[in-house]
């Protein structure tokens, strides 16, 4: 990226970046809408990044062949799959031009907003995230997308809206800020909000997937919301001290009462099941600090190690 010599001040031209695993069935559709969608604008410069976060599918090879007859086409190929957020990363740092949009590979982000993000980024916007509003999707999805935000939300000092997801477009300046997080494995849906800049939300009906299955399991979405959490925030981390509190204070009063039952009860042996329950209860909430501090450690391992966030395996000509 070579900031001094570009002209900060032209919004025309327009790099799209999709971060797409195992999406055959989708990739020519989408990339014939985007086509549609964005040529009549007339913009100066316009770049399509498919980044392929190690497909086994014949996305590569499709994405390739529009390559071949469209130097708009962009591609960065993962040499295995390291996730949504990476893949998104990847295509981030290689954008060259003055606004990024991103959008999903399975079309369930609308491309027909694209020009109103443009419209507003024009209107002096740096950020224009979108916002779902419909509830056509299904009800686990939603539920646990809503919970997903409370959690983040309660955890962290970053409010996230609910239904924020990772179609939006960013202005190259935010970028340029966004490249300055060296940490790994960057949150880049929470990290977004808190850099400030001009924001604005334009609301969309997600479309049904056109191809394919989600990829986000359930032990998916568990993970990625743990690594959110994590990564914005080093609030669980005092847990154990309010936890510890409280199960001192209960220690406490229950010691008053042993030695009350001590000094005037006539119990022989005080109950077995009270103790079976404190070391259960006490057990169990040590088992998930203890957790809890293994995630951060990791996260401080994997920093230490310095190891690169993803691995490109084969790209066309993108600058670094
Ligand atoms: N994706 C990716 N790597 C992954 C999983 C998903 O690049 O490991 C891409 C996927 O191809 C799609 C986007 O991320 O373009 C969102 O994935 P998906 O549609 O499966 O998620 P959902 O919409 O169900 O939350
Ligand atoms: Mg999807």
């Amino acid at each position: 990226l070579n900031f001094e010599t570009m002209d900060l001040s032209v919004k025309n031209t327009l790099s799209v970046v999709i971060p797409t695993f195992n999406e055959e069935g989708n990739i020519e559709l989408l990339y014939n809408k985007l086509k549609e969608t964005i040529d009549p604008l007339g913009l100066e410069a316009l770049e399509l990044i498919f980044v392929d976060d190690g497909s086994h599918d014949d996305s590569l090879k499709i994405i390739k062949q529009l390559a071949a007859n469209d130097d708009q086409v962009k591609y960065i190929s993962f040499s295995r799959n390291f996730g949504h957020q990476l893949a998104l990363k990847a295509g981030l740092d290689h954008a060259r031009f003055k606004g990024i949009v991103s959008l999903d590979a399975d079309l369930q982000h609308p491309v027909e907003l694209i020009p109103d993000m443009i419209e507003k980024w024009r209107s002096g916007a740096d950020v224009v995230y979108s916002k779902r509003i419909d509830i056509t999707l299904p009800w686990f999805k939603r539920t646990s997308s809503k919970l997903f935000y409370r959690i983040v939300n309660s955890l962290s000092q970053i409010k996230l809206e609910d239904g924020v997801a990772d179609f939006r477009l960013l202005d190259q300046k935010v970028i340029h800020a966004l490249l300055k997080y060296k940490e790994t494995n960057l949150f880049i849906r929470g990290i977004i909000h808190s850099l400030g800049f001009q924001q604005e939300a334009i609301e969309y009906t997600p479309n049904k997937r056109h191809a394919g299955e989600t990829k986000y399991s359930f032990s998916r979405m568990l993970r990625f919301a743990l690594t959110g959490i994590t990564s914005l925030s080093a609030k669980p981390l005092y847990f154990s001290i309010y936890f510890g509190v409280f199960f001192a204070f209960l220690a406490f009063i229950y010691s008053l009462y042993a030695i009350y039952v001590f000094a005037f009860g006539n119990e022989a042996v005080p109950g077995w099941t009270s103790i079976i329950a404190s070391i259960l209860l006490i057990g169990g909430i040590q088992l998930i600090m203890i957790g809890i501090i293994g995630i951060y450690l990791g996260k401080v391992f994997a920093q230490s190690k310095g190891r690169p966030n993803y691995i490109i395996a084969d790209k066309n000509t993108l600058n670094d």
